[in-house]
């Protein structure tokens, strides 16, 4: 501290007439005149102590010095001495970085919320509370004025992962809160507030026993910095600090309506006060207003539209406290079980993506309910953190065994809880992209079985005539003789062949000639029997297999055929079209070694019928040729 004691004459320290009415005040013997006397020295001071007498209490308002200092007492008077001092000399500094308005604005919140918590806690004495308060953090400002240049440099580091004090010893080798406790010595603050205040930043490092008065001081500092913290805060990050603030608050045993009323009150008296020493305020909403309106989340990222948290916890402050995290981390509201029963129909019902729950409960505690979870399989997916108290964390070991992804120690915290759920919400986020692409990947195979069936039709459909093509006739023919070979049962074939066709082509163009193509095969599929296989073999020539069926039969089919499309009707221009068919028609005979022999007996007996003349159809059996004609054309 050897070296710290170089800056002393250049630190922060209320000057001349401050310094005069502290000493005043501080005395034993201070009487009210004595006091008066030294403030009438200087009439700024005596004139803001007017205002302020006059505005902060209802009622008649004071005329003289004297009634000033017995309304405020001498406390106040004290401490408004000093703070007018230190604000007067301090409202501007050469360290460029430094915000020295905001910087007071923060003290005069913290010193008027540490006054406040000092009449409801009743730890230490408010006025005292309040030079606490104002002074917590001089040493950020003895810090900006001995070290201007460097202190700018080390304020301005772009996202530096240390903290400020860290910075600051690193540089230059002394902390803002070291040289706070010297200042605070200089102003005769006692040592137990000194010691707490450089806790209160990290209340967490002091190692004070829980609840002792010592911590409990400590914790109260620590909720005037939030509130202070609070009331700089942007609108984006009063989530964070009002979350900070309802922890710290816990920790003081205040209830939350409480709270609300103090930090309200504090907040209206930070305009007061700031309005008089010309520093910067916020006007701050009713803090049941910052609170409900916080509920956005931000930073964990795009939530999912359906997300759903299911939280088990027996203990209902702890449930309304992890719940209350939860909803402010997360913007939604969760849903609460009171033990892993209740939690285990709820999440049958709700199919929560993460589960937040207790260990230790009644009817069924937080293992048994994750085994439970784990069992099913919609329970599978389920992200879930264990909450865990120090006494268990050696059993950590068998939560995970029980199917647990993670677990969080009580009491929970924001910055925890954050984590937490960023992980969580990975978690989430890749299996329900998983399952996307699983669903993708699904309807691809659908898609991709469709287009195949379709190619296969394709590949085995005559695109022209959209009956079965050569390929298609060709595999109907070989089935069909070998079921016929198998069943002994016969099978006739007929080759259909269009008469002329050429000279359709000739007169009336290529696009006729197709046109007359797709009649005849929409004739022969509508005439043919529902059974008969049929199929273009190319150009004009068609095959039509009939199953299970005798030559004779088959031959009337294939005049009924014939005779069908002798009847089509085509004109061109006027010019009418006569369209003939010739068939020839076989049957599986016990000679016949496979289906060519088939198809090359009717092709035989439709070249016969061709030579008889055309539009008819004809069988050939041992040598003697049926031929079935209708009317030739003239
Ligand atoms: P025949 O009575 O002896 O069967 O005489 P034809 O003219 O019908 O027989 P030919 O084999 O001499 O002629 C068949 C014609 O069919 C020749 C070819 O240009 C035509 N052709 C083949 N495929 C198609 C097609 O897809 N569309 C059209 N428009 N014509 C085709
Ligand atoms: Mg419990
Ligand atoms: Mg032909
Ligand atoms: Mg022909």
């Amino acid at each position: 501290m050897k070296n710290k004691m170089v800056f002393i004459d250049v630190l922060p320290s209320p000057k001349g007439v401050a310094l005069a009415i502290m000493e005043a005040c501080g005395r034993d013997d201070a009487t009210m005149d004595s006091v008066a006397s030294v403030i009438q020295t200087d009439p700024a001071l005596a004139a803001r102590l007017f205002q302020l007498a006059n505005s902060a209490h209802a009622g008649r308002p004071v005329g003289t010095i004297q009634e000033v200092v017995l309304r405020l007492g001498f406390s106040v008077v004290r401490q408004l001495a000093l703070s007018f001092s230190l604000v007067d000399q301090y409202q501007n500094g050469s360290c460029r970085a430094f915000d020295y308005p905001g910087f007071w604005s923060h003290s005069l919140l913290m010193a008027l919320a540490c006054r406040e918590l000092g009449g409801l806690l009743r730890v230490a004495a408010p006025d005292e509370l309040f030079v606490c308060g104002l002074l917590a953090r001089i040493g950020r400002l003895a810090l900006a004025t001995i070290f201007p240049r460097e202190y700018a440099e080390l304020l301005t580091l772009p996202n530096a992962a240390d903290t400020l004090l860290e910075r600051e010893r690193l540089r230059l080798h002394v902390d803002h809160s070291e040289l706070t406790t010297v200042i605070m010595t200089d102003c005769s603050v006692t040592t137990a507030l000194r010691e707490a205040i450089s806790y209160h930043e990290a209340p967490e490092t002091s190692g004070f026993t829980e609840g002792s008065p010592s911590w409990r001081l400590v914790q109260l500092f620590y909720h005037a910095k939030c509130l202070a913290d609070l009331g700089q805060a942007s609108e984006e990050e009063r989530h964070d600090k009002i979350s900070e603030l309802m922890l710290s608050s816990r920790k003081l045993g205040l209830e939350t309506n409480e709270m609300g009323n103090l930090a309200d009150r504090v907040f209206a008296q930070w305009r007061e006060w700031a309005a008089l020493l010309k520093m910067p305020a916020v006007s701050m909403p009713p803090f049941a207003t910052i609170a409900a309106a916080v509920s956005r989340f931000e930073e964990v990222g795009d939530l999912p539209a359906q997300l759903r948290v299911l939280l088990v916890e027996d203990e209902t402050t702890s449930r309304l406290l992890v719940a209350s995290l939860l909803k402010q981390v997360l913007g939604r509201p969760v849903y609460c079980a009171v033990n892993g029963k209740e939690a285990l129909a709820l999440a049958l019902e709700t199919k929560p993506q993460i589960v937040v729950t207790d260990w230790l409960m009644p009817v069924m505690n937080g293992i048994e309910f994750c085994r439970a979870l784990r069992a099913t399989e919609w329970g599978q997916s389920i992200y879930v953190i264990m909450l865990t108290v120090v006494e268990m964390e050696n059993g950590i070991e068998e939560a995970f065994e029980a199917g647990v992804d993670d677990y969080m120690p009580k009491p929970v915290n924001i910055p925890a809880m954050k984590a937490k759920m960023r992980a969580a919400l990975r978690y989430t986020k890749v299996l329900e992209a998983l399952a996307q692409d699983r669903a993708q990947l699904k309807q691809l195979a659908a898609e991709l079985a469709i287009s195949n069936r379709r190619l296969e039709q394709l590949a085995l459909t005559d695109l022209l005539t959209g009956v079965p093509n050569r390929r298609a006739g060709m595999d109907a023919l070989s089935q069909a003789w070998f079921a016929a070979d198998r069943s002994g049962q016969p099978l006739s074939a007929m080759m259909i062949d269009v008469d002329h066709f050429k000279t359709i082509n000739d007169n009336h163009g290529h696009g006729m000639g197709d046109r007359v193509l797709k009649e005849v095969a929409n004739a022969i599929q509508t005439t043919a029997r529902r059974d008969d296989s049929i199929c273009r073999l190319g150009g004009e020539e068609f095959l039509v297999l009939c199953h299970n069926t005798q030559l004779g039969t088959a031959l009337q089919i294939a005049e009924r055929l014939r005779k069908t499309v002798d009847e089509l009707k085509y004109e061109n221009d006027g010019t009418k079209i006569q369209i003939n068919v010739s068939i020839g028609v076989a049957c599986k005979e016990p000679g016949m070694d496979n289906a060519e022999a088939l198809v090359s007996a009717a092709d035989n007996a439709l070249y016969t019928a061709k030579h008889l003349g055309r539009n008819r159809s004809c069988s050939i059996t041992q040598g003697q040729v049926h031929c079935m004609a209708g009317k030739q054309p003239s």
